[in-house]
């Protein structure tokens, strides 16, 4: 049997978190899935990987806020279904000017979210580990915390096989061919027939887009996750110390980080920024500044950790103008489905962004209001007219 004999209600292809959550969603509800990715699993060459990321309800926008009501019960379900430990809810602090807190208080209480505002001097005496600028202030995040990258990935991966959903690994597509039922075909050379496709590529969106047709504004950064060394062992640990944002951290860019949790006495500290890369080709790239601008936030505001990374991984993000993920439809074809522009702030919210393409791949609303997502809000030159390259 050839693999076109087969054809599937829907392809998912990406099995990064946004694909594999809402490739699981789908088998869940029934329809006959397969999963397609690129490279062999598990692997270090897209956004998804990793030991952690940081989950909160604390949002600028009131709409995530209330997005993540659903995904902590679909993180919830997960550790449940999988029996792996997916979270360690440790809580998630904001610091920052009072002009930066406001709208995500607000959106904390518009969704009756749980947290806490802190002055500069609560600051202080609760978090020692700080050296903070007179103006700041904290708002506390009960609900935030620790997500387990690599555990949840593996999970949903599992957990879609054991609802009968099919895997593939180590193949690329190259190819689609729209209509009623889209061909996919692979650099393996084989070809794959669906109802449905949902292209959940990640940093690599616009390079199998563009055999649409379709090009989004996304950019691709190549960026530096950064281990620093405690001088106190235990002073950071994720029973006393929180994961934390600081988005005024470094000249205005901001600066996340999550407590000594995977890896003993050594804490999580980054910038949300890197140099613009092709996703294919994303090493020589100069990254040394990145190092450096870290290197002095962790000497000037956490004095307690040595100044200098004890370990560096690489990642990649995908960012689109406004910030704002792409959930839509392709313009010209119904029936092909697009997740992108993540825009380092997309693990967390894999449970909910599942449902809703899931949703839209099976013709139901989704309870949020989806012209936030949408891809014609930047419908200047966003369209190519070129035709399949
Ligand atoms: C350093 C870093 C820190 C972050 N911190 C946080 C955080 O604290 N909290 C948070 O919520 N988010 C965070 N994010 C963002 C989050 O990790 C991403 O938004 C999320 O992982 C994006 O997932 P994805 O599935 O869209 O992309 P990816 O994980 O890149 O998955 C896309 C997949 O598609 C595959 N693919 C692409 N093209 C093809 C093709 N033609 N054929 C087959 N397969 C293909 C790729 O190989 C890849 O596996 C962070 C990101 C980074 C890089």
């Amino acid at each position: 049997m050839s693999t076109d004999d087969i054809i599937y209600d829907v392809i998912v292809v990406g099995a990064g978190i946004e694909g594999s959550s809402t490739a699981y969603q789908l088998a869940k509800r029934g329809q006959s899935t397969l999963l397609l990715e690129q490279f062999p699993l598990p692997h270090s060459r897209g956004s998804s990987h990793g030991q952690s990321r940081i989950t909160r309800r604390a949002y600028p926008q009131a709409i995530y806020s209330a997005m993540m009501k659903d995904s902590f019960e679909g993180w919830k379900i997960l550790q449940e279904e999988s029996g792996e430990k997916i979270y360690n809810y440790c809580g998630t602090l904001y610091i920052s000017p009072p002009s930066f807190l406001a709208p995500i208080e607000t959106g904390l209480k518009v969704n009756k979210a749980p947290y806490r505002s802190l002055t500069l001097s609560e600051l202080k005496s609760e978090f020692p580990a700080f050296t903070l600028p007179d103006d700041y202030a904290g708002i506390y995040d009960y609900q935030g915390g620790i997500l387990y990258a690599d555990k949840s990935l593996k999970a949903y991966q599992d957990q879609f096989k054991k609802y009968g959903g099919t895997l593939r690994d180590g193949e690329r597509v190259d190819d689609v061919i729209p209509g009623d039922i889209v061909t996919l075909t692979t650099t393996t050379g084989n070809k794959y027939r669906g109802r449905n496709v949902v292209l959940a590529l990640g940093p690599f969106t616009n390079n199998l887009l563009a055999k649409t047709g379709l090009q989004l504004p996304l950019k691709v950064q190549r960026v530096m996750v950064l281990y620093w060394r405690e001088k106190v062992s235990g002073m950071h640990s994720s029973d006393k110390f929180p994961c934390f944002l600081d988005p005024a951290g470094s000249q205005g860019i901001r600066v996340y980080s999550t407590p000594s949790d995977e890896y003993q006495g050594l804490v999580k500290v980054c910038l949300s920024l890197g140099p613009v890369v092709d996703p294919y080709i994303r090493e020589g790239v100069d990254i040394s500044w990145v190092r450096e601008r870290m290197m002095k936030y962790v000497t000037n505001r956490l004095p307690w950790l040595h100044p200098v990374p004890a370990i560096e991984e690489a990642c990649i993000r995908t960012n689109s103008p406004d910030g704002h993920l792409f959930l839509d439809r392709h313009p010209k074809y119904e029936n092909i489905v697009i997740a992108a522009g993540f825009s380092g702030h997309g693990f967390k919210l894999a449970p909910v962004v599942g449902k809703i393409l899931s949703d839209l791949v099976q013709g139901k609303t989704p309870s949020f209001d989806m012209n936030y997502f949408k891809i014609s809000r930047f419908d200047n030159g966003v369209v190519t007219n070129k035709s399949k390259l």
